[in-house]
C-alpha cells in the first residue's frame, strides 16, 4: 500500500479551471454511505462552499446515525426521500464530483440521473478499475488508504489549500479512520499518517472523534453484533473461511437502521487461520454482500468473478439477486476456489 502515482501539476490547473467555470456543483457518494465517501463529499462541500458558488452534495440514501457529527451532514440532500427535486439540481449542475466510487451504478438507484448529466465528471476515488471514459477528470488512486486521503493532497496543491479549516480536517480525517480500520490496514504508506498528523494539527480531538464513531451505537446494534458473532457465524477450517448471514427478519428484530452491519463481518477476519470473511444481509430483493480478507487472498476478484461486485483486494462488496439461501449455497461451492485460484 504506497506509491501512489504523483498528481501532475496540470491536473490540479484542469481541477481549479473546471471549478472556476461552474457556477452550480454536485457532489455525489456511493450509495449505503461509509466514512469515505461522507467524509471525501462533506470536506470537498465545506471547501467550495467558501466560493460562494451553489454547491450540493447528495448521498443517494439515508445514512448511519453516527456520522451525523461529520461537519456538513445538515446540507446532504439524500435523493431516495426527494428524488425529483434532487434529480433536477444534479442535471442542471455545471459540474459532477464523484467521491469514493469508480462506476456509476455505484451509485444505486441514483444510477440513471448520473448517466444522464451532460456537464463534466470529475473522479476522486482509490478503488480499482475505475471506468476511465464516464469521467472528465480522474484522479483515481488505488494506492491510497482513503478517497479523503487523496483529496487532501489535491487540495493542498491546489489554491484551495488556504480553505482548508477545522471542519473539513475532521471530515477528512473521518474518511482516513474509518477506511483504514483505525489505523490497521491500508495504512502502510507513511504518508497516510504524516497526512493524518497534519489534519490534527488543525485542532481535531482524536479520541472524541473515534467516541462518536465507535463508542455511540444504539444498544439494537450491538447486540445484532452479539447475535450475529454467537448464532450465525459459521467456520470452514478447511477453506480458511467464515462467514455470517442476517435475514430481513432478523435486521428487523433487532430495529435495523442505516449503517447497522457496518463493522460486522470483520469479526469473521478476527478468527485464527481465517483469511476469508462474508457477510450476507439480506434486502428487498436481493442480497448484498460483503468480503474482507487478509494478506494476499484477492476478494476483489472473487466478488467480481462471481457476486456482480468488486472493491479492493482486501475489502470488497456484492450482491445476489438469488434468495438468502440460494446465495449461501453458491458460496459454499465456491469456497474450494478460494484456495486454486484466488491467492494473487
Ligand atoms: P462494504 O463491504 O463495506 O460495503 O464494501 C467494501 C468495499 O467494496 C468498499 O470499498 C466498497 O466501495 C466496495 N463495494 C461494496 N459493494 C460493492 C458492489 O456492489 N460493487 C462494487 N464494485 N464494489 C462494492
Ligand atoms: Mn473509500
Amino acid at each position: 500500500m504506497s506509491n501512489s502515482k504523483t498528481i501532475v501539476p496540470e491536473k490540479i490547473v484542469k481541477f481549479e479551471s473546471m471549478i472556476d467555470q461552474a457556477n452550480t456543483i454536485s457532489i455525489l457518494m456511493h450509495a449505503n454511505p461509509d466514512g469515505d465517501t461522507m467524509g471525501s463529499a462533506l470536506a470537498l462541500y465545506n471547501v467550495l462552499v467558501k466560493t460562494g458558488k451553489t454547491i450540493h452534495v447528495i448521498s443517494t440514501n439515508h445514512f448511519a446515525d453516527f456520522y451525523r457529527f461529520l461537519p456538513g451532514t445538515n446540507k446532504i440532500r439524500v435523493f431516495d426521500a426527494d428524488n425529483k427535486e434532487v434529480n433536477k439540481k444534479i442535471i442542471a449542475s455545471d459540474l459532477v464530483f464523484c467521491m469514493d466510487f469508480n462506476a456509476s451504478h455505484r451509485t444505486g438507484s441514483l444510477e440513471d440521473t448520473l448517466n444522464k448529466v451532460k456537464s463534466p465528471k470529475i473522479l476522486i476515488d482509490h478503488h480499482l478499475l475505475p471506468d476511465e471514459d464516464f469521467f472528465d477528470l480522474l484522479f483515481s488512486e488505488p494506492g491510497k488508504s482513503s478517497t479523503s486521503e487523496l483529496l487532501f493532497e489535491i487540495l493542498m496543491l491546489s489554491k484551495y489549500k488556504d480553505m482548508i479549516d477545522k471542519d473539513v480536517a475532521t471530515d477528512i480525517f473521518v474518511g482516513i479512520v474509518t477506511d483504514t480500520g483505525s489505523f490497521s490496514h491500508s495504512c502502510n504508506d507513511p504518508a497516510t499518517f504524516e497526512t493524518s498528523g497534519k489534519l490534527i494539527r488543525y485542532g481535531l480531538n482524536v479520541k472524541e472523534i473515534n467516541d462518536m464513531i465507535y463508542n455511540n451505537s444504539s444498544e439494537e446494534r450491538l447486540r445484532l453484533l452479539g447475535y450475529a458473532i454467537s448464532e450465525k457465524l459459521v467456520t470452514f477450517p478447511e477453506y480458511r473461511a467464515a462467514y455470517f448471514s442476517l435475514s430481513r427478519e432478523e435486521m428487523k428484530r433487532f430495529k435495523e437502521r442505516p449503517g447497522f452491519t457496518e463493522g460486522v463481518v470483520n469479526y469473521g477476519l478476527a478468527i485464527k487461520g481465517v483469511d476469508f470473511a462474508a457477510l450476507f444481509t439480506e434486502k428487498e430483493g436481493l442480497v448484498k454482500i460483503s468480503f474482507r480478507s487478509k494478506a494476499n487472498l484477492n476478494v476483489n476478484r472473487f466478488a467480481r468473478d462471481h457476486f456482480n461486485g468488486g472493491g479492493h483486494v482486501n475489502a470488497a462488496g456484492g450482491r445476489s439477486l438469488l434468495s438468502l439461501d440460494d446465495t449461501l449455497k453458491k458460496l459454499d461451492s465456491l469456497l474450494p476456489l478460494l484456495q486454486s485460484d484466488y491467492y494473487d
